[in-house]
C-alpha cells in the first residue's frame, strides 16, 4: 500500500480542481486526477500534463464522471496506482452549453447536466465509499473523507440555467445523504459551496459578475478564486471538520447572508 495519503480529485486538470489537488499535494497527499477536456471537439490532455508536472506523486486519467465504464477505470486505476484512497473530491461539472431559459429550455441540456453534476458523483461517491468501508475495516486508525462541489446555485433561482440549480441543489442533498449513512463508518462527508469564482466557467459571463460585485452583491466585495474554495477543502483534508460531517461550507464572500 501506499505510504502516502491518496486523494481522487475529479475535473481536476484546471480551475478549482486545479487548485484544491494541488492544495492536497501540499498537505502530503499523492493524487489522482480525473480530467475530460476537450479543445475543438477532440481530446486534449495538454492542460492535464502540465498539472501533473505541477504535482509531485500526482497521476492523471482521462474520464467522462457520466459514464459508469470510466467511474469504475477511476477507481481501478487508483488501486493499482496506489492501493488506497483516502479522500475523493467530486470537483467536475458543467453549466449548460447555452443559458436558456425554463420555458424553453431542452431535455437534452438538462441530461447533460444532470448526468455530470449529479449522477457522476453520486455513483462514483458509491464505488469510492464502499471501498472506503473495506479500507476502514483493514485499518481503523486510518481517517477517509469525501467532499462535493455543490453551488450557490444549490438555492439560488437562475431561471435561465434551470437544469444546473437543480443538479446543485440534488449534490446538496447528496451529501446529507452520504453523510448520514456513512457516519457509522467514520467517513466524513462534506459540502463545499462555492459563490462566484474565477475560472473558465464564469469567464463567460466576466462582465456582468464584474459589475454586480462592484454594485455590491458580495459583502467581501471581491472575486473568489479557486485557492479559496482549496483551502476550505485543505480544512477537511487535515481533519479540522470531523465532528461535522454532513456541513456545508460557503466560500461565497458572504453572498449567503440574507440583509437589509
Ligand atoms: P471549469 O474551470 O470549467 O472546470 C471544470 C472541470 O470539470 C474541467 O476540468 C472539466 O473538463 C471537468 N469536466 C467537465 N465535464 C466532465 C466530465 N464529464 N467528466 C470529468 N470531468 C469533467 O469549472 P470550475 O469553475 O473550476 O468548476 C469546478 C466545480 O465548481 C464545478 O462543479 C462547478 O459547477 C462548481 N462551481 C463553480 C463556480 C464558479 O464560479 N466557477 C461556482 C459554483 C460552483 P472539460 O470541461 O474540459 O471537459
Amino acid at each position: 500500500m501506499n505510504e502516502n495519503k491518496v486523494a481522487i480529485v475529479t475535473g481536476a486538470s484546471r480551475g478549482i480542481g486545479k487548485a484544491v489537488a494541488k492544495e492536497l499535494a501540499s498537505l502530503g497527499f499523492d493524487i489522482v486526477i480525473n480530467y475530460f477536456d476537450f479543445k475543438d471537439g477532440k481530446p486534449d490532455n495538454s492542460a492535464a500534463e502540465e498539472t501533473q508536472k505541477e504535482i509531485k506523486g500526482c497521476q492523471i486519467l482521462r474520464g467522462d464522471v457520466s459514464s459508469a465504464d470510466e467511474r469504475m477505470a477511476l477507481v481501478e486505476f487508483t488501486k493499482t496506482k496506489f492501493g488506497r484512497c483516502d479522500m475523493l473530491v467530486n470537483n467536475a461539472g458543467v453549466a449548460p452549453a447555452k443559458r436558456t431559459d425554463i420555458l424553453e429550455a431542452t431535455e437534452e441540456s438538462f441530461d447533460r447536466v444532470m448526468n455530470i453534476n449529479l449522477k457522476g458523483p453520486y455513483f462514483l461517491t458509491q464505488i469510492v465509499a464502499n471501498w472506503m468501508i473495506e479500507q476502514k475495516k483493514q485499518n481503523p486508525e486510518r481517517n477517509f473523507r469525501i467532499v462535493n462541489t455543490a453551488s450557490m446555485s444549490s438555492y439560488t433561482s437562475s431561471p435561465a440555467r434551470g437544469e444546473y440549480c437543480l443538479s446543485k441543489a440534488g449534490v446538496s442533498m447528496m451529501t446529507m445523504l452520504y453523510a448520514d449513512r456513512l457516519a457509522e463508518f467514520g467517513i466524513g462527508v462534506f459540502e463545499i459551496r462555492p459563490g462566484i469564482i474565477m475560472t473558465d466557467m464564469t469567464s463567460v459571463v466576466k462582465e456582468k459578475y464584474d459589475k454586480l460585485i462592484a454594485d455590491g452583491l458580495l459583502p467581501t466585495k471581491r472575486w473568489g478564486y479557486p485557492e479559496d474554495i482549496a483551502r476550505a477543502v485543505g480544512a477537511v483534508a487535515e481533519g479540522r471538520l470531523d465532528y461535522s460531517t454532513g456541513q456545508v461550507i460557503n466560500v461565497d464572500g458572504g453572498f449567503h447572508l440574507r440583509r437589509l
